[in-house]
């Protein structure tokens, strides 16, 4: 039988009448003659809680203890799932990922998936299991400890299973109809791509577009998974969605593909740091090593042989940023006359592989923002991809800016 992987997030299994409708449209799939992996994500507003209520006990918890606890969301709707697809008579079974087991690394919070043996599922499909449903996000360690992938992970556990059993599709049924142009939340104007490519969505992922989990991205690309991004609310059909796929298989685009945005990033200046060799790697080995995501840096020009280092960080690394770099002042690895920290900032993106042919998309950008006064505080680039960090105030104005600044309601 053809393998098929179906994963549903948060609202779509938020209560039992969601998973019930969850599990109609799972029936649907087994009625083609598809063996379906069904990956699940906790109730929408679980995972939050059980992350709270770990915070709560202590702001420097053992992060196993972490996995264990915020992991347990999907497996109470992986249980539950299982059983209303019995209810409709279709032979199905609960796993956590331990027991499949969905081998992971030991990084606790933020783990990769290492491994999934098949065997197992194999034989059940060959014994007349129809459906397994996966308790997505969550893994064990060589260690024998509860792993989880990151927030969104389910995505990941559902673009794994679909490589490793070679599924013929792996389809990711959420709570908007499919890739927009930007979030539709944001910009009632944003408009559903059909298809997107992997490269486009790679980054619009990693930029903040939170509709797939960065990661699920880079393994779909390169193990040629075929996915698709669609409603589950809405009535099932083939063309549905949209489709991640290769660059090649997109007849026509535009040069930028959508606006990406993180609202929740800070700023930290290095006020007056020595301009030598090294001093780059003394400030940045021990904010690495304090497990803080710098993305963008900025190096002022030296003034008497001393400069301003300027990089971002999300928001709630802001403390642990702090303290890194003060314990390695204090340790005379690095001097600095002030550290300035911004906690109002939003990073805002454009994303198309069209940029690489294409000349003035960073001028029109830049241009479209100082027309609404918005004023720019870091700028990073790469081939795809231009982002700027502003105020937070001026976020939602920005991306609105730029999606009409590049007609991105329009085909
Ligand atoms: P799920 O719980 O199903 O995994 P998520 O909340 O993780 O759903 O992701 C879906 C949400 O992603 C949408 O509700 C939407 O607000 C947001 N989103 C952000 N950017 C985009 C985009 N470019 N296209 C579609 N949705 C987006
Ligand atoms: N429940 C997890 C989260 O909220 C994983 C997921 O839904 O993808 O991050
Ligand atoms: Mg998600």
């Amino acid at each position: 039988m053809p393998r098929l992987v179906m994963k549903f997030g948060g609202t779509s299994v938020a209560n039992l009448d969601r998973i019930r409708r969850v599990a109609k449209r799972v029936g649907l799939e087994v009625a083609k003659g598809y063996d379906v992996i069904v990956v699940v994500s906790a109730m929408s507003g679980k995972t939050n809680e059980l992350v709270g209520w770990v915070r709560e006990t202590s702001p420097f918890y053992d992060a196993r203890e972490y996995d264990a606890v915020v992991s347990s969301g999907e497996n109470v709707t992986a249980g539950l799932l299982a059983l209303v697809l019995q209810e409709n008579g279709i032979d199905a079974r609960s796993w956590q990922g331990w027991q499949v087991p969905v081998k992971t690394s030991s990084a606790h919070g933020s783990a990769r998936i290492t491994d999934i043996p098949t065997a197992n599922f194999d034989d059940r499909f060959t014994r007349g299991m129809k459906v397994a449903v996966v308790a997505g996000f969550q893994g064990i360690s060589a260690e024998g400890r509860i792993t989880t992938l990151g927030r969104g992970g389910s995505d990941t556990t559902a673009v794994a299973f679909a490589a490793a059993h070679k599924a013929e599709r792996c389809d990711i049924y959420t709570d908007v109809d499919g890739v927009y142009t930007t979030d539709p939340r944001i910009v009632r104007k944003a408009r559903k791509l059909d298809r997107i490519a992997f490269e486009e969505m790679l980054e619009l992922a990693s930029l903040g577009a939170k509709v797939l989990q960065t990661r699920s991205v880079e393994l779909a690309m390169r193990y040629k998974v075929k996915l698709r991004v669609l409603s589950s609310f809405e009535e099932p059909s083939d063309t549905a969605g949209t489709l991640v796929c290769d660059e090649e298989d997109i007849m026509e685009s535009n040069v930028v593909a959508g606006v990406a945005f993180v609202r929740d990033e800070a700023k930290m200046t290095l006020v007056s740091v020595a301009d030598r060799p090294g001093v780059s790697a003394a400030i940045f080995g021990p904010l690495a090593e304090a497990g803080v995501n710098v993305d963008m840096i900025v190096q002022n020009i030296a003034e008497d042989g001393r400069t301003d280092m300027t990089f971002s960080l999300p928001v709630d690394q802001v403390a642990r940023a702090e303290k890194a770099v003060q314990t390695a002042r204090a340790a005379g690895t690095i001097n600095f006359h002030d550290l300035i920290a911004d906690e109002g900032v939003s990073k805002v993106s454009v994303v198309g592989i069209g940029m690489r042919s294409h000349a003035g998309v960073a001028a029109r950008m830049f241009k479209a923002l100082s027309d609404e006064g918005i004023n720019i505080k870091v700028i990073t680039t790469s081939e795809i991809k231009i982002s700027v960090l502003i105020d937070r105030k001026y976020m939602e104005l920005a991306v609105q800016t730029l999606h009409d600044a590049f007609g991105l309601e329009r085909a």
